[in-house]
């Protein structure tokens, strides 16, 4: 199975080492825990550039920002070894019961911005791929691994339900979309069946010369040039347009090994005659 990737992810790492990005690895990926910024119109790059700069006078942090054009990695998750970033408080016990372990040691923070200036239904897309793509590449059950902030610290917040009703959506619409387009970006595509053509003999019972036809989906074609030949049939060829006329009339071609073939029933509306011997790939025309 593969996860069709449908937008970048785009490395900006906050200096390690730093009260921001500590550089501690995350053993195991466990969940994803859905934000918001709680402020309207800043970018995804607005927030990575405010987080670099107090990156030792503040602690607070989180993987990945997505607004309507970017997806900035800040601490690695999806590009690099997933580290740990401290975006739920550590007493704070709703993670504990969910997943068995505090967000901050095993799972991905994900931040939604929006608002003002911001694309938010452009930023949504992203936001929920990127969420999808988490669930892939830590082969987390995309129904069962997402939480939201608001639900680990109730008392405290209410991201991302708060950013996603900016743009009319609610928290409930955001696990379903993540779902699906965790279905979509890993459904197998199947491949358009391979065109099989049939040859078949043409015959004009004029003089039984043969001519090369074909059979394709249960519709026999002929060479256009021998109803010329055989049938003294007018043919003009547009150039430009990349049409055929026989006897004035528009033909539906198909172009193949250098000829245009049209097909027996176009021959039958010519007024001529046409009398397939299926058994042994042959069609009379007269
Ligand atoms: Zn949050």
């Amino acid at each position: 199975m593969s996860f069709k990737m449908k937008y970048e992810i785009t490395k900006k790492y906050l200096t390690s080492k730093t009260k921001r990005r500590s550089g501690t690895k995350m053993p195991t990926v466990k969940f994803i825990v859905a934000h918001d910024t709680g402020n309207k119109g800043s970018t995804a790059l607005n927030n990575v550039t405010y987080y670099e700069n107090s990156n030792n006078s503040e602690s607070a942090s989180a993987h990945l920002f997505v607004d309507d054009k970017f997806i900035y990695e800040c601490i690695p998750a999806l590009t690099g070894t997933p580290e740990k970033a401290w975006h739920v408080l550590y007493n704070k016990t709703k993670d504990n019961e969910l997943y068995g372990c505090d967000a901050n040691d095993a799972a991905i923070g994900v931040e939604y911005c929006y608002g003002s200036k911001i694309n938010s239904a452009e930023a949504y897309k992203r936001y929920v791929w990127v969420m999808a793509c988490i669930c892939y590449k830590f082969n987390l059950d995309p129904k069962k691994s997402i939480t939201a902030h608001f639900i680990l610290d109730p008392e405290r917040k209410s991201d991302p339900k708060s950013g996603l009703a900016d743009s009319g959506r609610t928290y409930e619409q955001l696990l379903k979309d993540i779902v699906l387009e965790y279905e979509d970006c890993t459904k197998v595509e199947t491949p358009a069946p391979a065109v099989v053509d049939t040859l078949t003999k043409v015959i004009f019972t004029v003089d039984n010369k043969a001519f090369d036809g074909f059979m394709r989906n249960g519709s026999n074609y002929v060479p256009a040039s021998a109803l010329k030949e055989k049938l003294g049939d007018e043919l003009s060829w547009n150039n430009v347009t990349k049409e055929l006329k026989v006897n004035g009339i528009l033909a539906n071609t198909i172009f193949k090994d250098n000829i245009n073939y049209v097909s027996a029933q176009f021959v039958i509306s010519l007024g001529h005659k046409v009398a397939p011997d299926t058994a042994n790939k042959k069609l009379y025309i007269s």
